[in-house]
């Protein structure tokens, strides 16, 4: 898919314009060579020394038809190197973080964009060289590849300060390939650099999950001292429990796991309870991270007058009908869409300053559909992460 371009005179900043073929790769990539299917694990991925050198290809898991993950539809193999366009870089990746997006873009609950389609928006690597105009990083610094991959600029939103509402916002691993692979190519502006502390492996769930986390706090209007449910304990709960917690916020985590639940005490939690149980006190503020429409309506419950309920996820099951009675009294219920670039910068820096810790569990790049199954199926304690190299 072409990046927006714009074309208006009227002085403000000129259009970034990468031409990319009808398939997405920029015009002069080679052409897709030879996915194959991976069925089993005693796949064997041709080395990426022979690989590169003869075919310019890269290893990546790419999604070219949205399915069930228990079918295991990313096929990993050869795909062609990125090439990085005009402002962006090229970054190496080393871990990529599994987001519950990823698995909405594999099954098809988001329109597909682009096939092939390399899945993957929370990419901690290196910069390995610079595309034309790309002047922000070196290569050899680390960098975190995220979910905006870029935005128009010059829209009322992103005038606005709220570039995450930008219609003509282009977003890594569905709409342009993303971190599923051994090399990504993205926008300078919109990458982050890393702080030194932590590895790769445990900051690439900050890189949206830990994000959008700390951007569903921030429209909860939870203020310090108060108490908050989150609903689903995945990847972004358990990081923006470290931060509610750091603010000295009572946390009440309501998910139907057990492990999930024994996670949340870990971290710090007042209180959990499976999806639909009363807390044992009325919440000032909710944030629903589980896709299930019928948590809202859980939370609303046991929500005080005037309390927000934040949701954080990008896709979620019908909510069913409810009385107004629930919302009454000025309760509001509202969406997160995406981030801005200072919600991540923000996040960053007080990720180093707490500092959080990431729970991990790791699956090598080829192991892509297994992360995706494993997610979808609740095992997963902390987030899922693919170790690239
Ligand atoms: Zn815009
Ligand atoms: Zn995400």
């Amino acid at each position: 898919m072409a990046l927006p371009s714009r074309t208006d005179t009227d002085g403000l900043p000129q259009p970034l314009k990468v031409s990319r073929r009808p398939d997405g790769f920029p015009d002069d990539a080679p052409r897709p060579c030879g996915l194959y299917v991976r069925s089993g694990l005693s796949l064997e991925i041709p080395p990426r020394s022979s690989v590169r050198s003869e075919n310019k290809c890269m290893q990546a898991c790419a999604l070219f038809t949205p399915a069930p993950v228990d079918s295991n539809p990313l096929r990993c193999g050869d795909y062609p190197d990125p090439e990085p366009a005009a402002c962006e870089v090229l970054v190496r990746v080393n871990a990529c973080g599994v987001c519950r997006t990823d698995l909405h873009v594999t099954e098809g609950e988001l329109e597909q964009r682009k096939s092939p389609i390399v899945p993957g928006h929370q990419v901690v690597g290196i910069v390995e060289r610079c595309g034309p105009g790309a002047t922000r990083f070196a290569p050899g610094a680390r960098v975190g590849v995220p979910w905006l991959h870029h935005t128009d600029g010059v829209c009322p939103y992103c005038r606005s300060g709220r570039e995450n509402l930008c219609e003509k916002a282009v977003f890594t691993g569905w709409m342009v390939d993303g971190g599923y692979a051994e090399y990504v190519a993205a926008h300078q502006d919109f990458v982050y650099a890393l702080p030194e502390s932590a590895t790769d492996l445990h900051l690439a769930p900050l890189l949206c999950a830990g994000i959008i986390g700390f951007r569903t706090l921030r429209v909860s209007g939870i203020e310090r001292g108060g108490a908050l449910g989150m609903y689903g304990f995945g990847a972004a709960a358990h990081v923006a429990i470290q931060v509610a917690r750091y603010w000295d916020i009572r946390v009440y985590a309501f998910t139907r796991d057990a492990r999930h639940r024994s996670l949340a005490m870990d971290l710090g939690a007042q209180w959990a309870g499976d999806s639909f149980d009363e807390p044992p006190e009325k919440l000032d503020a909710a944030m629903i991270f589980a896709p299930a429409g019928e948590l809202v309506i859980a939370a609303l419950k046991v929500l005080k007058r005037g309390g927000t309920v934040a949701l954080g996820g990008i896709h979620m099951s019908p909510i069913p009908p409810l009385d107004y009675d629930l919302l009454y009294h000025e309760r509001v219920v509202r969406s997160v869409a995406n981030n801005t670039r200072r919600d991540g910068e923000d996040f960053l820096k007080l990720a180093a300053e707490i500092p959080i810790h990431t729970e991990v569990q790791e699956f090598p790049l080829a192991d892509a559909n297994s992360a995706l199954n494993a997610l979808k199926h609740d095992a997963v304690r902390g987030a899922a992460v693919l170790r690239v190299r």
